[in-house]
């Protein structure tokens, strides 16, 4: 099923969503103008304005991927704070420059004209690009770079505080406030979801006391921290309120949100005091129920894989590896997303797979091994959502020196995308002119025909459909 299919309801779902008319043609309530319940609410085409359907999708996405932009840029920001330079200061005045002047691009009545929509798009896109090398760069600065390590998966023991999230600075301060009061024998932390990547940085990793991995992508929060006894910490989105699962036990009174994050009845970790955690964990008994075998590879920075390059260069140029596959991006409940565990199933064992995000988590308990006749992994996880640009970095270095263009390369990349983090990685892609990106597991429901076509033409963008049929060929070399 591609984006047409859907959008022009051939498939059951399109049906479905065309007979409940949940498919306005465009939406927009902004100004003093609008129609009663807002342009296009009941089927309009354009706007009392003259904004049309696809301007106005075309403007939603920008709002959208000027959300993914505004959470790196936090997490960017926060390191910055901590060892501020000029260089850095001033990416993120250019990042911000992009976010206010991208704000005035969609107010009423400033601009009509498509082409102009579409580069304020890629101008989005193109700070995205910045701000995740800013947040990596910082990462690494503040961090160290991070390399490969294995780690236990739902294991646990002791007094154990569970951290789900993005943000690495945060379990920093918390682990040294522990080893501060004489209680990293005392205390395990573990991670959950995007915060797995944590254990590949050398200035993380040397806590003993930071332990090992529970639990999936964040959509499990609610049934693994009803089941665990100890504390829990979101400290960034992807965050699931408990009161919405109401089968499993209230962990609310043991549940601490940080900074941005909010959950009525949680506890708020203020001006990084982490003492009202640290004591509630000492008062609570011992984490039982954990007790797996599983183990998990994190790490691969892209830094780190580019030491790797002469081997990895001699690896393609002998034919020993023939393609590369970045099988990313969000994961979500629903269906559609069996998708990307069969395909990284199916990937030769001459192929390589990159991956990043929480969707990783969709297939990385497979062992994927090394690629035959050489010690280059087959699985490298370069971290969270925000270091997908070390992808970009690995092509750009292995097309410099093999003399091609990024496009030339043999790569094929399938990303599962969520919300709006997403939707800046896709448009810093764009923005970058790579081409053939499948997306999925469905198309969003941001985008018309006129967008997709535009896409599909300019960056053969697909949406996923039968493994067959979008990397028959691929999977075949
Ligand atoms: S900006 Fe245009 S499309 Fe939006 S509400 Fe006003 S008149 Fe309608
Ligand atoms: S990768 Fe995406 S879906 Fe997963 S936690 Fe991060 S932002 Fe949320």
């Amino acid at each position: 099923m591609g984006l047409l299919d859907f959008l022009t309801g051939n498939d059951k779902a399109a049906k479905e969503c065309s007979q409940k008319d949940c498919h306005p043609k465009m939406f927009c309530y902004q100004c003093e103008m609008s129609m009663p319940e807002g342009c296009g609410a009941h089927g309009q085409e354009i706007g009392t304005c003259g904004k049309t359907a696809t301007k106005s999708r075309l403007q939603d996405i920008m709002v959208f991927g000027l959300k993914g932009l505004a959470a790196y840029r936090e997490h960017a920001r926060e390191l910055l704070d901590m060892n501020p330079n000029s260089e850095d200061l001033k990416t993120l005045i250019e990042v911000d420059d992009t976010m206010s002047e991208t704000l005035y691009f969609t107010l009423t009545n400033v601009n009509f004209n498509f082409d102009e929509h579409i580069a304020q798009l890629m101008k989005v896109g193109q700070a995205g690009v910045k701000v995740m090398d800013l947040l990596s760069s910082n990462h690494t600065k503040a961090l160290g770079v991070p390399t490969p390590v294995t780690v236990t998966q739902n294991k646990a023991e002791g007094k154990g505080i569970l951290i789900s999230g993005h943000n690495l600075d945060m379990l920093e301060k918390l682990l040294k406030r522990i080893e501060e009061r004489g209680l990293a024998d005392k205390i395990n932390v573990y991670t959950h979801s995007e915060m797995l990547p944590a254990h590949g940085y050398p200035a993380l990793r040397k806590f003993k006391n930071l332990k090992g991995n529970i639990g999936k992508a964040w959509f499990d929060q609610t049934d693994v921290f009803s089941k665990w006894n100890g504390t829990c910490v979101v400290n960034t989105n992807c965050i699931v309120p408990p009161e919405k699962s109401k089968k499993v036990a209230n962990y609310v009174d043991r549940l601490y949100t940080y900074k941005i994050v909010g959950i009525e009845g949680a506890k708020k970790i203020e001006n990084d005091n982490f003492d009202p955690l640290i004591d509630q964990t000492l008062s609570l008994p011992d984490v039982t129920g954990f007790d797996s075998d599983e183990t998990l590879v994190t790490g691969h920075h892209y830094e780190t894989i580019l030491t790797l390059a002469p081997q990895i260069l001699e690896a393609i140029n002998s034919g020993k590896i023939k393609r590369f596959w970045v099988i990313a991006g969000c994961d979500a409940p629903g269906h559609g997303r069996d998708y990307f565990r069969e395909l990284a199933e199916k990937v030769p064992a001459d192929h390589v797979i990159i991956t990043s995000s929480c969707g990783k988590f969709r297939f990385n308990d497979i062992d994927f091994g090394t690629v035959p006749g050489t010690d280059i992994p087959r699985y490298l996880d370069l971290g969270q959502c925000n270091d997908s640009n070390g992808a970009v970095h690995i092509a750009l270095a292995v097309a410099d020196a093999l003399g091609v263009g990024v496009n030339d390369l043999p790569v094929s990349i399938a990303l599962m995308w969520m919300e709006q983090k997403a939707v800046i990685i896709l448009l810093a892609l764009l923005s970058l002119g790579i081409n053939d990106i499948y997306i999925g597991a469905k198309a969003p429901q941001f985008v018309n025909d006129d967008i997709y076509n535009f896409l599909h033409e300019q960056f053969n963008l697909n949406v996923i459909s039968d493994i067959e049929k979008d990397f028959g060929k691929e999977l075949a070399e």
